[in-house]
This record gives structure tokens, sequence and C-alpha cells, in this order.
């Protein structure tokens, strides 16, 4: 496995980097907030997603696939959902227009993430699977004396929690002067928040102890993290909007329901993705949805591989604001081209490349030191297998992998007529399989190999 790095990540909980030390190496666990499914992600959506795969690969790498547990929820239950499922399916009953919403939804979700190159997360539990330990959860707290009863809601009591806001730094008079919403009058303290509510008969519900009702947004994390992570796990992720209130409540509850000191031990979160300065929302109506940049020509007037999306993203550090542009992913596109595609082996990343990602997971290093793998590749064909592990490590290995082993070795037959056609100089013939090929959507790549000085060709797949 060669040399393994010390892992060091920038603690939001401390506003600290911190040396990263598992609660148990040999199961390292995390949990990143999921999609809410009730539109096609948009790509700042895809940050996060991003991100946490490049982490997940890393720790991975560092622990052993086998040692490490990544959770990403899917939230299929938000009145947003409930929304989008009268207005898009007004003939079906609620249960069934939902279904549809939420299906089609993580459908595309799931198909955008693997064209960005992301391994699926061990577990991606649906919140309306967990609705019996979000309940559980909610007993606890009531009986414990952080969470009360009122106007139909079961709500969770900020006062009664010494230390609650640790995480975004707020104070509670702080939270109450900036409260925007006009301050419900059933609550005890403006900053409490739901953990229950009751439902209406045109309104999704489940049977609870406080009648037919649904759960608020922040109880399904801290259920389901709980669930397949246990009370205190290592790390927990998302985006920068997060930290308050989601991330903020989900501390307050799990803690305060297990009488535990942290819910996880190291906050990561992700910075914006932004057009001209504004992050990308869909209330802001400046989004493009990954589906777009992948399917149409919505954005600069054509389509984007998955591959450029996602090496566009680790130009930046991640806890730093990426402006989004069509010179942007063309600057990630450039670079890809002169990468030569490979076959992932049994070689160990480059030193260069770990390093650069344990240090606070910085892939701006970690492309660069790609790029000087990825020359050295070209003119070195000994060099080919460590730049192909460094660049799976990032999960941007172009695409060769993806092809069925039959169809690879069908390409692979005739890329070697065409090299035979070239020794034979019958340049006609061999430009035309390497132009049928383009066609088809593979190129060829020509280079030397450096030990014999004879021409070697290589082929990807370009979408
Ligand atoms: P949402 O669907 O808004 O709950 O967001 C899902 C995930 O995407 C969360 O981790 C958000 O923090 C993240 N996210 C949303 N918008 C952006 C953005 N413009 N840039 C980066 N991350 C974002
Ligand atoms: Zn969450």
């Amino acid at each position: 496995m060669g040399t393994v790095p010390h892992l060091r990540f920038y603690n939001t909980l401390t506003r600290k980097e911190v040396d990263f030390e598992p609660i148990d190496a040999k199961n390292v666990r995390m949990y990143v907030c999921g999609p809410t499914v009730y539109d096609f992600a948009h790509i700042g959506n895809a940050r996060p997603v991003i991100v946490f795969d490049v982490l997940f690969r890393l720790l991975r790498h560092v622990y052993g696939a086998q040692h490490v547990i990544y959770v990403r929820n899917i939230t299929d239950l938000d009145d947003k959902i409930n929304a989008r499922a009268l207005r898009d399916h007004p003939g079906l009953p609620l249960n069934e227009a939902i279904r549809a919403v939420t299906g089609t939804t993580e459908k595309q979700f799931h198909e955008d993430a693997k064209a960005l190159g992301c391994l699926k997360p061990t577990v991606e539990p649906r919140a309306t699977d967990s609705i019996a330990q979000m309940i559980e959860l909610i007993e606890k707290l009531l009986a414990n004396g952080h969470a009360y009863q009122a106007g139909g809601e079961v709500l969770f009591d900020t006062k009664s929690m010494a230390d609650y806001g640790q995480l975004s730094k707020r104070n509670l008079e702080e939270q109450q002067a900036g409260a925007r919403v006009a301050v419900d009058a059933h609550k005890k303290n403006p900053g409490d928040f739901v953990l229950w509510k009751l439902s209406d008969e045109n309104e999704p519900g489940w049977e609870s102890p406080w009648g037919r009702g649904r759960p608020g947004w922040h109880i399904e994390c801290s259920a389901m993290s709980e669930r397949y992570l246990g009370e205190t796990f290592d790390i927990h992720g998302g985006g920068l909007d997060l930290i308050f209130p989601h991330h903020e409540n989900e501390i307050a509850q799990s803690r305060c329901a297990h009488g535990t000191k942290a819910m996880a031990n190291v906050w990561m979160h992700n910075g914006f993705l932004q057009v001209e300065g504004r992050k990308m929302s869909k209330s802001e109506g400046n989004f493009v949805t990954i589906y777009e940049l992948l399917e149409t020509e919505k954005f600069g007037g054509r389509k984007w591989p998955g591959e450029v999306l996602r090496l566009a993203m680790l130009m930046t550090h991640y806890r730093e604001p990426i402006d989004f542009s069509v010179k942007r992913l063309e600057e990630a596109e450039r670079l890809l081209a002169k990468w030569p595609a490979a076959e992932p082996g049994n070689s160990a990343p480059d030193a260069s490349v770990l390093e650069a990602l344990a240090n606070d997971l910085n892939t701006v290093a970690a492309v660069q030191a790609l790029h000087s793998l990825a020359q050295a590749a070209n003119s070195d064909r000994s060099v080919l297998p460590v730049f192909a592990a460094s660049a799976q490590l990032l999960g941007v290995l172009p695409q060769k992998t993806e092809v069925d082993a039959a169809v690879a070795s069908e390409i692979d037959a005739r890329v070697r007529a065409r090299l035979e056609l070239l020794k034979a100089r019958n340049f006609a013939e061999a430009d035309a399989i390497r132009d049928t090929l383009l066609a088809e959507g593979i190129q060829l790549k020509d280079g030397k190999d450096a030990a014999t000085g004879e021409r070697v060709t290589t082929w990807e797949v370009k979408r």
C-alpha cells in the first residue's frame, strides 16, 4: 500500500485543522447529508457529492476499503416533495404521486453521481425507512426533558442544552435577534425547532404517540446516522449552508438523546459553487442541473462530460467558493485532454498526490501533482500505472475502464490493425480507422515507449 500519510482536516466545530484519528481504524465512519429528492440536482449540489467522494476514496486507501462506511441519506420526505407531487401528478393518490416524484428524482441523482465518477456510498438510507428510529429518538428527548409538545408539534427545547450553538457559534440571543421568522406563540424559545408535526388528511403521515404526523428535517439525519454509524462517529459532512440550522440541530438532538459529548468528531463543510458571485440555488433561479450539463446544450451551447465537471470542481479547494463558468470547464477539459487514458492497476498512488489530499483534501495541489505524473507518463510509459492509481484516488481516471471487456478487446484489435497500417505507411487506411473510432467516441493517442522507442497507441472513450 505504500506510505500511509497522516490525515489532517479542517474541523468546523473547532475552527481548526485537526489530526484525524478515527474512533476505530477498522471501522471508519462518515455521514454526509444527501439530496432532498423533489427535483433534479444542480451543479452546486454536485459539489458535496464530489468532494466527499474524494474523501471516501482517500479514507478507503488509507484504512482499507472494507474498513470505511460512508452513509449518504436520501431525504424522500419533505413538504417540497408533497407540493411537487400535487403539482405534477394531480390525478394520483398522494402516496403514489409522492413515490413518482421521489422515484424519478432519486434515479436521476444516481445517474448524475455515476456520470460524475462517484463511488456508491456504503449505505444510502431513505428517510421514510427510518421513521420508527426517529420516533424512538423523539421519545428519548421528551423523556429526558429536551423536548415538549405544543400546538400540534413536538419541539426541541434549545434552552435545555447548555452548550447549544457550538457548531455555528451563535448564542441564543443572536439567534433570537436574527430570527426573521415570526415567533410562533407556542414555542418556548424562538430557536426551538420541530421534531414532529401533525399531518392533516391531505398530507403524508405516520402513526406516532403524538398522533398521525411526520418528522422534522433535522431528526431524519440524527436517526439515520445513529442507525448506521452509532451514537458518535468520525466525520459528518455537507455544504456550508447546512451548518445552521441543520447540523447544529442534528448535534443538539443526537447529543441530548444519547447523553454524549459529540455526535461526530470532525465536521467538514464545502464552500459554495457560485454564479457571478452568488450562491447557485433553486430559489435564486441561477442554476443549471447536472443533467442539463451532461445531456443538453443549455450551458455554453454544448454538452459537458462528467469527468470535465468533476475535474473543474476539484481545481478549487473544497472550502473556497467556486465561480462556475464555461471558461473554467474549458480549462478542465484542456487539462484532461493532455492526460493519458489508462487501466486501473495494482500500483500505489504517488506520494505527491496522497500528501496533497492528506492535507485537508487539497485537491488543487493533487491535480497539479497528477498533471506532472501525466506528463511523465506521456514520455515514459512505465509511469502510467502510478499515474492511473493516482488519478483513481481523485476519481478522474479517463473512462477506458467503463468499457465492457469484449468491446475493449475489439477496439484494441482495431488499434493494432492501425499500427500495422502505419508501419506499412498506409496512412489513408490508418487514418480511416482512427476517424471511424473517433466517430464512435473513441479517441486515440499516439506516443512512444520510452524503453523501446516504438510507437504505442492508447485510446479512451470520449462521450
Ligand atoms: P439541498 O438540496 O439544498 O439540501 O442541498 C444538498 C446539498 O448540496 C447540501 O449539502 C448543500 O449544502 C449543498 N449545496 C446546495 N447548494 C450549493 C452550492 N451552490 N454550492 C455548494 N454546495 C451546495
Ligand atoms: Zn442532514
